[in-house]
């Protein structure tokens, strides 16, 4: 499989993004193209998950975009990794490909464990064994997750970048391997790498079956808006647009070594959330079906996820001293952003209601 690398690459750095097909990935792509003058190789498998409309007009077809390149692959085929590595040479590689719904780990757990934890691994072999013909200040980025800290009591203190791991869910487990394979391989291999955990986020893009654009969708068809347990769950929202400036500052000024956590410095209860879509789409206007008096008349309870964590929340303070880095959006605007955007693009959205999704289940955010 070949990159097809053109002269022209720009006069930023080359990074490759795994999972740039996905909702962070290509928040990061559009971002990375956008804003920056990087090169990008996406290198994405392409699952029910990816979706190459989310990366925006400019590079549906690769060859449009001068400073972007896309191969279809599984992260954890080490050989075919291996070749596009000394092709690209890239400066960084940021690794967002994984599997990321909770309610498919508990469902599945098997899919969890090879793309996140053995995918994880043929990547740091590839990397491992193309290191010595690496650019200068070549750096690993690992994208991971809040949920690997386990919850927190309603009064403890958010999680820094010295919490303990205590995933809870096979999701979180298989991302907590991952983060360990990665550290282990910096230590012990010499890999310059670091990992950024992350918590909620929310935005265009976000695949249905995920907490925020469920809601949306299954209000706006007059449908049971099913919240788990009695909705108490908090979570720490970070709008994805803020996420991808975060990691464009740590892709840029980030060192080997480093754990970074990124938090939107917004604890919302998930009943909260719901409530907030209902109001956001009273607000914008949208009509409701006739059998639907206000949108939050829709809201139902069901039984709660086993082992559903009651409450994330990330501290930022660290990513703030050492980047310079705030979250712009509050969830005000970003909630009030997102409903606005999955108005208007129903087009997209409706084509993934397809198979395997259904609009019945309830997802994490
Ligand atoms: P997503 O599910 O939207 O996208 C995942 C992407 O990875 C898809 O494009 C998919 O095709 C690709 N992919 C899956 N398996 C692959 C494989 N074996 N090889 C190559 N590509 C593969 O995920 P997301 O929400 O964008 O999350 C990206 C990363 O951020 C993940 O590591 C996730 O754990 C982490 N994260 C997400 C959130 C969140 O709220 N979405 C929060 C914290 C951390």
């Amino acid at each position: 499989m070949g990159v097809h690398q053109s002269e022209q690459t720009g006069p930023g750095l080359r990074i490759v993004v795994t999972g740039g097909a996905g909702f962070i990935g290509s928040a990061l792509v559009r971002h990375l193209l956008a804003n920056t003058a990087h090169t990008v190789l996406n290198i994405d498998k392409l699952t029910y998950a990816g979706n190459i409309d989310a990366l925006g007009d400019a590079v549906r077809d690769a060859s449009a975009h001068p400073r972007y390149r896309f191969a279809q692959l599984d992260i954890g085929d080490g050989r075919q990794v291996e070749g596009l590595l000394h092709e690209f040479a890239p400066h960084r590689l940021i690794n967002l490909a994984a599997e990321t719904h909770v309610d498919r780990s508990i469902d599945g757990p098997a899919d969890f464990i090879q793309t996140n934890v053995v995918g994880t691994l043929g990547l740091l072999e590839a990397v491992r064994a193309w290191l010595p013909e690496a650019p200068d200040g070549f750096l690993f980025h690992h994208v991971s997750t809040d949920e690997v800290y386990g919850d927190l009591t309603p009064d403890a203190p958010a999680f820094t970048e010295r919490s303990p791991y205590a995933p809870s869910s096979p999701y979180s487990a298989s991302k907590a391997a991952s983060d360990h394979l990665v550290r282990a391989w910096h230590r012990t291999y010499g890999v310059p790498a670091l990992v950024t955990n992350t918590s909620n986020n929310y935005g265009p893009y976000h695949h249905p079956e995920k907490l925020i654009p469920h809601m949306i969708i299954c209000a706006m068809r007059g449908q049971p808006l099913p919240v788990y347990g009695d909705g108490a769950q908090v979570r720490d929202w970070l709008f994805v647009e803020d996420h991808a400036r975060a990691l464009t500052r740590v892709l840029e000024a980030g060192r080997p070594g480093m754990t970074i956590n990124i938090g939107g410095d917004t604890q919302v209860t998930n009943l909260t959330v719901v409530q907030s879509i209902c109001s956001a789409l009273e607000a914008a206007g949208v009509q409701r079906p006739s059998h639907v008096g206000h949108f939050a008349d829709l809201i139902t309870h069901v039984p709660d996820r086993p082992g559903h964590d009651r409450r994330y929340a990330i501290d930022n303070s660290g990513i703030q001293a050492e980047f310079g880095w705030q979250p712009a959006e509050t969830f005000e605007t970003g909630l009030q952003k997102t409903v606005e955007w999955y108005l208007n693009n129903e087009s997209w959205w409706s084509g993934l209601l397809g198979s395997g999704y259904q609009l019945k289940r309830i997802g994490r955010g």
